[in-house]
């Protein structure tokens, strides 16, 4: 992927190895990414009648701001969030065997959606990749081919946004993530290493980066996307979210700025806290002892 390389390598952008939790298939994982939490029981419960996630998350949180969003791809997303998208096409992942079509009806809509301005947030959802680990397994041969074409795929989106940046001054952000890994024998669902470890790149002209800067990427959680989504679109953040804000995202911005952010988050992890933890009680710190000087004052 030699343009996603140069990006992660020299572009503007943060790379990320974000680290999914068990178990490493695409509902729960899809959950995780937009709402910032791991599904409990109650998410079980509620989900035997209809599948659509009535957890806060980023994108109810979105298209109650007005946001207008567009989804291709896997149809899971669709059945999560069933009147969010004001245009989508989704794919079944029920032919494992098709690694072209699948992409393909993804893709044949980019030239169109790119060149529109109505819109707020497009996500795509594509299968190809983890349908060839599904066949052959990560050594394919077919693995490369994937790779390339998605490679070009990103270079049409960035560069496309980059234009449009011209006209229009306020960066986009775009990012490039997997919802889970891959095992050796090109299966998922399971905890080990491979399964759990997921590319996250945020990619955006508000990260430019001089020559010589090495940004190494970080090891975060999937569930730190919502939160720093939910910042970067100006939202709140989900809930029930338990990820930190990517901190990278908003090294260049003014400190008070910074600090803003940094707090929005802190206080809805408090919120969180304080309801989920019963043992936990706002400012029952012991008080801090007095100073000897004023004691004797007062004494
Ligand atoms: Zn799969």
């Amino acid at each position: 992927m030699p343009y996603t390389t140069y990006l992660v390598e020299k572009g503007a952008s943060h790379s990320f190895v974000a680290e999914a939790k068990p178990p490493t298939v695409t509902m729960p994982r899809i959950k995780a990414l937009m709402t910032g939490s791991l599904p409990g029981f109650i998410d079980v419960v509620r989900n035997l009648n209809s599948p659509a996630l009535l957890e806060d998350n980023v994108i109810t949180q979105a298209k109650a701001a007005g946001k207008r969003m567009i989804f291709y791809g896997d149809e899971t997303w669709v059945k999560l969030f069933p009147q969010h998208f004001v245009e989508y096409d989704g794919t079944t992942s029920f032919f494992v065997s098709d690694y072209t079509e699948v992409d393909d009806n993804v893709t044949r809509h980019l030239d169109k959606v790119l060149k529109r301005g109505d819109w707020d947030v497009l996500i795509l959802h594509y299968l190809g990749l983890d349908h060839i680990g599904h066949i052959s397994g990560p050594s394919s041969p077919l693995i490369g081919h994937k790779l390339s074409e998605m490679d070009n795929i990103l270079m049409k989106i960035h560069t496309s946004l980059l234009s449009e940046e011209r006209e229009n001054l306020s960066p986009n952000l775009l990012v490039l993530c997997g919802d889970h890994g891959m095992s050796e024998t090109g299966s998922h669902g399971a905890s080990s290493m491979e399964e759990v470890n997921t590319p996250l790149i945020l990619i955006s002209s508000a990260f430019e980066r001089k020559p010589g800067d090495i940004r190494h990427p970080k090891h975060v959680q999937q569930t730190d996307l919502a939160a720093t989504l939910a910042i970067g679109l100006g939202l709140p953040i989900p809930e029930n979210s338990v990820g930190s804000l990517l901190f990278p995202s908003i090294e260049g911005r003014p400190v008070r700025e910074q600090l803003r952010f940094l707090h929005l988050n802190a206080v809805q992890l408090s919120k969180l806290l304080q309801e989920n933890v019963p043992s936990y009680k706002k400012g029952s710190n012991p008080a801090p002892a007095q100073h000897p000087a004023s004691t004797e004052q007062q004494g």
